[in-house]
């Protein structure tokens, strides 16, 4: 039985006051619904604050990036070690990453092995661009993200890995949860042929793209859908509890 997980990622919006606000207006009614692991990945200037808001809580945090050296001369990054303390998941190989700041498949490789090394679970985002679905290439794609992010590897512990097409990311255009169903299946297979049926079995894999609370039944009562990475959504609290309260009860049967 795999728990299902939703992950709000903030990307770069609030303010610490904000967050810390944010959190507060959510916390205890998050807190308190079981079945599902629930986790906010905020800004980097606001874990340590939310932090301290989330103890004692059953809510989980995490960070959106991390370079992959330990540490040194590196201005303006962050490495796995100083995140251990903080956090227990670090989004890594977001689309936005990837197209923003030119991380390749072997930069996001190097960023997985860093954070297992170091404890944190990755939540590893793949998932192909709007010319590459057009073309037909979605499995292609995605094999190849799956397969370079997991190069040299040997046990993934941890490991979640968020399936998010890049032309559903925040543009209100969800994929179907029938088509997010036979790519995470894809992705399944994968794993199992990389370490073997059970360790494929026991891997969380997330929809994300344009998730609302709308939305999100579709996708959670597909059998291979082990919840979603949740974008704009996060940001406002209501969202993000009606998102997680309905794969509770869906996941629940
Ligand atoms: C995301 O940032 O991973 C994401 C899926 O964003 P949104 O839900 O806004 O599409």
């Amino acid at each position: 039985m795999r728990i299902p997980i939703i992950a709000g990622n903030w990307k770069m919006n609030t303010t610490i006051e904000q967050a810390i606000e944010l959190v507060r207006g959510m916390r205890d009614e998050l807190s308190r619904i079981e079945g599902v692991e629930k986790v906010l990945c905020p800004p980097f200037i606001s874990l340590a604050a939310i932090k301290e808001l989330l103890a004692g809580s059953s809510i989980q945090l995490g960070a959106q990036n991390m370079y992959f050296e330990q540490k040194g001369a590196y201005t303006g990054e962050i490495s796995a070690s100083m995140l251990k303390g903080l956090c227990q998941y670090v989004i890594l190989g977001h689309s936005e990453r990837r197209q923003y700041f030119g991380e390749s498949d072997e930069v996001v490789n190097r960023k997985v092995k860093a954070a297992l090394e170091a404890g944190l679970k990755p939540i590893l985002c793949i998932g192909e661009r709007l010319e590459e679905n057009e073309a037909g290439k979605t499995q292609e794609v995605v094999t190849r993200q799956l397969i370079s992010a997991l190069a040299g590897i040997d046990s993934p512990q941890g490991l979640v890995v968020a399936y998010e097409p890049v032309w559903a990311i925040g543009t209100g255009r969800a994929a179907t949860g029938e088509q997010a169903n036979n790519t995470i299946r894809l992705i399944r297979h994968i794993l199992s042929q990389l370490y073997g049926e059970p360790m494929a079995q026991a891997t969380r894999i997330q929809y994300g793209g344009s998730i609302t609370s709308s939305n999100i039944a579709e996708f959670v009562s597909q059998s291979d859908i082990d919840g979603a990475l949740v974008g704009g959504a996060s940001l406002i609290s209501t969202e993000f509890l009606g998102i997680v309260k309905q794969t509770a009860s869906i996941k629940k049967g």
